[in-house]
């Protein structure tokens, strides 16, 4: 089969290689609008602070000619005409598909006024992170202005202070990675921050980005304006799908995609953070921004769009900090649960979160030991009333389960 696949991120790399392997003769064109080889997002920071890159291509810089793919970079799609199977680039050209990937992934996404300034900078792709890094490099930067205390925030405040630039996050919710952390996990971050050197400016709104004619600071809502050399957003991301605005492929937030990642359009399949996944848990479709879905969501729909049939168990929500120093993982929900086992002593955080006697998250500061375990436990549904609140203990661990604790019970979307 001829496949075109738009993305050559974590999702539309995986994609590429699953469908050379799956079907060696068929033919394999794989776009991005960036001029790099596929790179890993997760990886930036430590590329930018230790200059290694082995991470950050982590497919390999020949992994296209390797595995005959034939990569494009730069080939910006504007458009999809699904009636005579093409995809359209902004040059106006046309390449026509038998199957299509949609592995384009996500953009910056920031609704403050000024947020199309020149000078707003962002960490979201390895383009627009080179540009941020060379002004650093290159002396420009002494002090830096970071909107939106998520994942991206954090991490890249951690590098700006690790290269010296006083740096300030400001986030609207009182605590940080409002949608990973709980407020106990996240005071563990925030101490760590602070003693790196971050400074924290919680529970404030950010209104606008200002400056003429480029951008030299933030506005707060009490009207309060703060200025610095760097001023950057990190205020969350919103799926690549305006290419798709006249097509009659589905889309919300995100692309929409069934249990086997098939959009509403024949022959077209999503995977990765365009795509609206169900959720292992609930069953509920929406976009699970990380890594590890991206990798396991492309290698389903490439096998389904050459006529596998699987169904894709459902997303994760699974984050942890590589950069603050002290360990922190979150693995699952926080949400409605019915009961929280914490342990808690000397920066040490250790919390469970449970829904009928069974783990539904885990948030683990300090001693991340057992977060194996607790996925393990949490992927099968198993019961853990029987261990009470030893089981949140820094010392729990495979030896006190039972073998009929671990025996695979199936995964499945809904309870
Ligand atoms: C700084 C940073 C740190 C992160 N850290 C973690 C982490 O620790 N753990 C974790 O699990 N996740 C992390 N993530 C999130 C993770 O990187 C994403 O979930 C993952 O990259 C999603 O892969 P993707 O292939 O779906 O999308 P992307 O990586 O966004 O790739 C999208 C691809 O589509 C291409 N594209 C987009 N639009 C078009 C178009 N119109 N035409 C042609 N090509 C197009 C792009 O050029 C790119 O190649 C991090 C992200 C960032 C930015």
């Amino acid at each position: 089969m001829r496949v075109v696949v738009i993305g050559t991120g974590p999702a539309g790399i995986t994609a590429a290689a699953t469908l050379r392997h799956l079907d060696p003769s068929g033919s394999v064109i794989a776009l991005s609008t960036e001029p790099f080889p596929p790179y890993s997002p997760p990886a930036l920071a430590d590329h930018f602070l230790t200059g290694r890159d082995q991470a950050l291509y982590w497919k390999g810089t020949d992994v296209a000619e390797r595995l005959g793919i034939d990569e494009r970079r730069e080939a910006v799609v504007s458009a999809v005409d699904t009636d005579s199977r093409e995809v359209v680039l902004a040059d106006a050209s046309r390449i026509p598909y038998e199957g299509l990937v949609i592995a384009s992934g996500s953009r910056l996404y920031a609704p403050l006024d000024g947020a199309d300034l020149p000078g707003v900078l962002d960490f979201k792709s390895l383009r627009t992170a080179t540009e941020l890094m060379g002004r650093v490099r290159r002396g420009e930067a002494h002090t830096a202005l970071v909107v939106g205390n998520g994942l991206i925030g954090i991490e890249l405040a951690l590098l700006l202070s690790t290269l010296g630039v006083d740096t300030t996050i400001i986030g609207r919710r009182t605590w940080l990675m409002p949608r990973s952390l709980d407020p106990v996990t996240s005071a563990v971050a925030e101490a760590e921050l602070v003693a790196r050197g971050v400074t924290l400016r919680l529970g404030v709104q950010a209104d606008a980005f200002i400056g003429t004619p480029s951008v030299t600071g933030v506005r707060l809502a009490d009207g309060t304006v703060l200025s610095a050399d760097l001023v950057i957003a990190a205020t969350g991301v919103k799926p690549h799908t305006e290419f798709l605005d006249d097509s009659p492929i589905g889309t919300g937030w995100g692309i929409h995609v069934d249990d086997r990642l098939c959009t509403s359009v024949p022959g077209v399949v999503a995977a990765g953070d365009v795509a609206e996944a169900a959720d292992w848990l609930t069953g509920e479709h929406y976009v699970h921004a990380i890594f590890p879905n991206a990798v396991a969501q492309a290698q389903i729909a490439a096998a389904n769009l050459l006529g596998a049939n699987r169904a894709y168990d459902g997303a994760e929500s699974m984050n942890s900090l590589k950069h603050l120093g002290v360990p922190i993982v979150t693995i699952g929900t926080t949400d409605a649960p019915e009961e929280i086992l914490r342990w808690q002593h000397k920066g040490v955080v250790r919390s469970l979160y449970l829904r009928h006697g069974r783990i539904i998250g885990a948030q683990l500061a300090g001693d991340i030991h057992g977060a194996g375990l607790y996925r393990s436990l949490m992927l099968r549904r198993t019961d853990v009333s029987a261990y009470g609140s030893r089981l949140v203990e820094p010392g729990f661990g495979i030896g006190d389960i039972t073998w009929d604790a671990l025996r695979a019970v199936p995964v499945s979307t809904t309870q």
